[in-house]
């Protein structure tokens, strides 16, 4: 959980399970959540596609909206 001693780091990642295509010449990725298929092929190049897992940013849009409208307020 929160064990990060790191202060420098303020933007929070988390890992998410993806589809990634196997063609190394190609950067389609997709959400393992979007996936119904056993074993999806690209939407771009046909090729088989691998599970693994990626890095993004947390979203903090609610926060972000949540300041304005505080802002706005006064
Ligand atoms: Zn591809």
């Amino acid at each position: 959980m929160s064990t990060s001693t790191s202060e420098a780091q303020t933007q929070e990642m988390k890992e998410i399970q993806i589809w990634k295509c196997k063609d190394s010449e190609c950067n389609a990725w997709i959400r393992d959540e979007f996936v119904t298929e056993a074993a999806p092929s690209c939407p771009l190049c046909s090729s088989m596609m691998e599970q693994s897992k990626k890095q993004v940013p947390l979203a903090v849009k609610k926060v972000r909206k949540t300041f304005i409208m505080g802002k706005r307020r006064f």
